[in-house]
This record gives structure tokens, C-alpha cells and sequence, in this order.
């Protein structure tokens, strides 16, 4: 059977007489997306492949771009009113402010957060951390929220990860190194567990990494690959991207990249996906299939072929989640 790579080297030839639109959307399959939507567009692509034979090459063509555009729409009414109204996410871009105690200014959120869910514990996944131990990382967390009436254990204390996940009232994901985090969670084989636990109502509270992993990859992250993952696919709870502690300073002198321009970049590959500049002292909150910004500064959303967008708290972000 004809792979939906095959197929699109033998349009490549066709490709600079598309469309924009039809640019991105065969760059999208290409480059973006989760396992399953690769597989179901693979698969779409394959069919429609066989099916017409030996007809013109745009036909083809046009029938995978329509078969992708309805996949698309399906999924965006299905999860605005399915999925998303009983996910509950904190997702929060920084754990510490520059001058604070460790997770002072949202710690509180925090609580309310889990208690407005009815979750008084939370299971804690502290593999982001790479020059302290896990003990060290679960002690840490459990000072600053302990005293708030929140109850938090590590998995990598628990026997039976997978069943600790599936009975979990809440889970909470630590920053550090995403690279880190993700591989660990993927040696433990407990990715689609902990997906499952969060689309069945168990709240998910992230920081920093724990925030990039809510995503469906972890392509905007900030952190080098130190270790590596199998592939970049994480909990995908939100179908946009968020990039935590978004940075809009540039120092002068310093030619490097710019944040924005390595979002820039991002989109550019990745021509479906939003991704939420989210900044320091901010967070997404996500309860009753409604999506919404808290903290003191705006959010710069950044979507292929459009101007950046700054989102205050009180603007409507449903359409994330479209
Ligand atoms: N290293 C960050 C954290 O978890 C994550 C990031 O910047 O993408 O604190």
C-alpha cells in the first residue's frame, strides 16, 4: 500500500503550482499532528490512493486536502463539546516569580483549583528534574502545598505506577527538563494512562514543563534535548501548543534568536497549530469546556498566516480549542 509519504514525494513535483492553503495543509500532514491523526490521515490518503487509480494527480490530491479538512472539523466539534467539558486543566506557565518563594504566587491557585474538582490529593510526576533527586523534588512541592490541605505523593515512590495513575484523584506534572520528563514518562509506558485518567475528569495541574506536556507535542518547549525521547507526542489534553515563560526582551548585543522568531520557526513547520505564548505569572485554566487566561499580563498567540494575537484574561480563547 501506497505510505502517505510515497504519495506526497510523487506531488512534490505538482507542489509550487498549490495554493498557500494547500501548501500548508500537505506541510501540516507532513509535519504535524498527533500518532493518531497521522495515522488516520495515512490511512485516508492510502485509500484514496488506491481508490482513484490512475487518475490526474491534482485529483488526488484535492481528495486527501477534503478528506483532512472534514477530519479536522469533525474533531474540532466533537472536542469543543465532548472531550473538553469534562477536562480540567491548570496550566501554568512558571513555578517560581523572580524574588519569590517556590511556587508562591500560584500555589494557591492551585489548591482552589484541585478543591473546586473535589481532589484533595494530588499523584505527583517529578521526572523533570535532572540535578536533584525525586525525593528531594516531592518534598519540595509537598512544603508548599501541604499546609493548603493539598496531599501529594510521586509516582516514582508507587509500586504500581499505571493502576496509581488510573485511581488518581489528581495528577500533577512539575517543571525542569522537558526532555527529561517526557522520556521518563515514556519508559514508564504511562503516556496514554495519564491522558485517559484527565479525559475521564481527573484534574491535571502542570508548571513550566508539566505545562508543555498538556500539549500534543512538546515541540515548544525552551529546554535543549539532553536525552531522548521516543518521539515528541505528549499527553495531547489541548490541540494547541503552549510555549511557558514567554520571553519578549531581546538583549541588545545578543544576535540569537528571538522567543518570537523560534515561534516564528515553529508555525512555519507546523501550519495548524496555535501555540499560546503564555508569560511569566500567568496560567491557562480549563473547567466546564471553558478556556481562560489568569494572571497579570497578556498572552501572544501565534497561528501561521495571521498577525500574532494579544489576549487579555477577559477575551474569549475557545477558539484554541477548535
Ligand atoms: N524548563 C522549563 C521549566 O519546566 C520548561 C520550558 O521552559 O519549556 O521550568
Amino acid at each position: 500500500m501506497t505510505t502517505l509519504k510515497e504519495a506526497i514525494d510523487r506531488f512534490r513535483e505538482n507542489y509550487n503550482k498549490l495554493s498557500d492553503e494547500d501548501k500548508n495543509m500537505i506541510d501540516g500532514i507532513e509535519n504535524d499532528g498527533t500518532p493518531e491523526e497521522y495515522a488516520v490521515t495515512k490511512k485516508e490518503a492510502a485509500e484514496t490512493i488506491k481508490r482513484l487509480g490512475k487518475k490526474g494527480t491534482f485529483d488526488r490530491l484535492d481528495t486527501i486536502i477534503a478528506a483532512r479538512s472534514k477530519m479536522k472539523d469533525s474533531r474540532a466539534q466533537n472536542e469543543v463539546s465532548d472531550s473538553y467539558s469534562k477536562v480540567q486543566l491548570l496550566l501554568i506557565s512558571n513555578s517560581t516569580n523572580a524574588g519569590e518563594e517556590y511556587l508562591e504566587y500560584c500555589r494557591q491557585d492551585i489548591a482552589e483549583f484541585l478543591k473546586s474538582c473535589g481532589a484533595s490529593k494530588a499523584l505527583f510526576f517529578p521526572f523533570a528534574a535532572v540535578t536533584f533527586s525525586c525525593d528531594e523534588y516531592e518534598r519540595k512541592v509537598q512544603e508548599r502545598l501541604q499546609p493548603l490541605g493539598v496531599e501529594v505523593e510521586s509516582i516514582h515512590r508507587v509500586g504500581d505506577a499505571p493502576k496509581a495513575v488510573s485511581e488518581a484523584q489528581a495528577i500533577m506534572v512539575g517543571g525542569g527538563n522537558t526532555f527529561h520528563l517526557l522520556k521518563a514518562i515514556q519508559d514508564l509506558n504511562l503516556t496514554e494512562a495519564v491522558r485517559s485518567r484527565v479525559q475521564s475528569g481527573a484534574p491535571y495541574v502542570g508548571w513550566s514543563a508539566g505545562s508543555n506536556l498538556a500539549c500534543p507535542t512538546i515541540c515548544t518547549t525552551n529546554d535543549m534535548p539532553i536525552v531522548e525521547p521516543k518521539n515528541f507526542s505528549s499527553f495531547n489534553l489541548v490541540p494547541f501548543q503552549i510555549n511557558p515563560h514567554y520571553l519578549d526582551a531581546h538583549p541588545t548585543g545578543h544576535a540569537g534568536e528571538t522567543r518570537e522568531q523560534r515561534l516564528q520557526e515553529y508555525i512555519a513547520a507546523n501550519p495548524r497549530r496555535y501555540v499560546a505564548g503564555l508569560r511569566e505569572a500567568c496560567m491557562l485554566r480549563l473547567t466546564s469546556g471553558k478556556l481562560t487566561l489568569h494572571g497579570e499580563r497578556s498572552m501572544r498567540v501565534f497561528k501561521a498566516g495571521q498577525p500574532p494575537l494579544e489576549l487579555q484574561p477577559a477575551d474569549s480563547l475557545q477558539f484554541l480549542l477548535a
